[in-house]
């Protein structure tokens, strides 16, 4: 890694705008799907939301968020109780994000960090959420 590239990536360490995120953008963004960010008057302020389809988007660290069944879902090895009680807190809290969201009419999807290290399958993952075909239709 490229000491640029290793500021560039510290420099995004504590901002809202971590790497999955925008890899989910371009991606939306090259499939032609219009989007907004972090809307503050929606419960949980999305990371995305696609008015359209009125749909909101997490994309979620494996880690924080705990993605069932995933390899970087680890547990700390120091500390344990105080690790469990902060990811109960955050499974709890997204549970509760999604049936507002939900509440008030929105369909909920979740990205996983995980997923959006292989462009090709994360595009076919979008264009299934979205109902679109593959290929040039859809494109605009
Ligand atoms: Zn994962």
């Amino acid at each position: 890694m490229s000491p640029e590239r290793r500021s560039w990536l510290m420099s995004r360490v504590g901002s809202k705008d971590t790497l999955p995120e925008l890899v989910v953008r371009r991606l939306l963004h090259s499939m032609g799907l219009r989007f907004r960010l972090h809307r503050k008057d929606l419960p949980g302020r999305p990371d995305l939301i696609l008015p359209k389809y009125q749909t909101a988007i997490f994309v979620h660290g494996c880690f924080w968020h705990r993605h069932p069944g995933c390899s970087k879902t680890s547990n700390p090895k120091s500390r344990p109780e105080f690790w469990q009680a902060k990811f109960y807190a955050n499974v709890q809290r997204d549970a509760r994000v999604v049936s507002s969201l939900e509440a008030i009419g929105w369909k909920v999807e979740v990205i996983w960090e995980c997923e959006t290290r292989d462009k090709v399958k994360l595009e076919k993952r979008l264009r299934d959420i979205f109902c679109l075909d593959e290929g040039w239709g859809n494109r605009p």
